[in-house]
């Protein structure tokens, strides 16, 4: 079982293509997407929790394979990774679970609750990001983890449940919802350069939503 987590504030095509790249190159049946209920490691999202799961299941629709999973919503609180993996280690001791992430979150996984444990829970599969260079930027515990668990042949993720470092290569796509956000809050503008960056009904919602607007009006000119 693998699983990509998130804010998907909103979910984006680097976020898909991320999935689906990972899920073809390893043949997985699946990817869970699942939205952080409150992300711990960062300001909390823009768009409510059932904003950001309406997105996501609008998202999915175009993309076989990939499924949303709202175990961390339902089970609210701060959405650590370790629990959701703690909970899916006890219902199945000895399916391979592999956490996919991309660069940066993989650099950020010292400050992430218990981190050390993630390793015995899962595997991990990192994928490239444009702009993060994954060798220079990683921590040094990191790197230590790196060199002790790094295998290069997938088969490893299969043989056993948990415990390696696996790197995938995937088409780069330099997106962020950060730059989404920015974008839309410029309002037209902003809205048509986002065009092609996320699925046209996840655009479609935003709209209807109203979400990500400017958070105060435009300076009137001068009477
Ligand atoms: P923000 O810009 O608000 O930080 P984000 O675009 O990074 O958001 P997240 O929901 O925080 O999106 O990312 C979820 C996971 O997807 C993380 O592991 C992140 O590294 C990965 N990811 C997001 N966008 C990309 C991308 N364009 N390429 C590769 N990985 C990505």
């Amino acid at each position: 079982m693998a699983l990509l987590g998130g804010t998907f504030d909103p979910v984006h095509d680097g976020h898909l293509h991320l999935a689906q790249d990972v899920r073809t190159g390893l043949a997985l049946p699946e990817v869970r997407l699942v939205p952080a209920a409150d992300p711990p490691h960062r300001g909390g999202p823009v768009a409510s929790a059932a904003d950001r799961l309406a997105m996501l299941r609008l998202a999915v629709h175009a993309w076989p394979g990939l499924v949303v999973d709202s175990c961390e919503i339902d089970r609210g609180g701060k959405s650590y990774t370790v629990l959701t993996l703690e909970a899916l280690r006890e219902a199945n001791a000895r399916r391979p679970l592999l956490l996919l992430v991309g660069a940066d979150a993989f650099h950020g996984l010292p400050t992430w609750h218990r981190w050390g444990e993630i390793f015995e829970l899962a595997h991990v599969v990192v994928a490239a990001r444009p702009g993060v260079d994954l060798a220079r930027d990683m921590p040094d515990a990191l790197a230590a983890q790196w060199r002790a668990r790094r295998v290069t042949e997938a088969s490893a993720l299969r043989s056993t449940p948990a415990g390696a470092i696996y790197q995938q290569s995937i088409a780069p796509h330099p997106i962020s919802a950060t730059w989404i956000r920015a974008q839309l809050a410029r309002g037209k503008a902003g809205r048509d350069a986002v065009r092609g960056l996320l699925p046209p009904s996840v655009l479609a919602y935003i709209d209807q939503h109203h979400l990500y607007l400017p958070t105060s009006p435009p300076p009137q000119d001068a009477p």
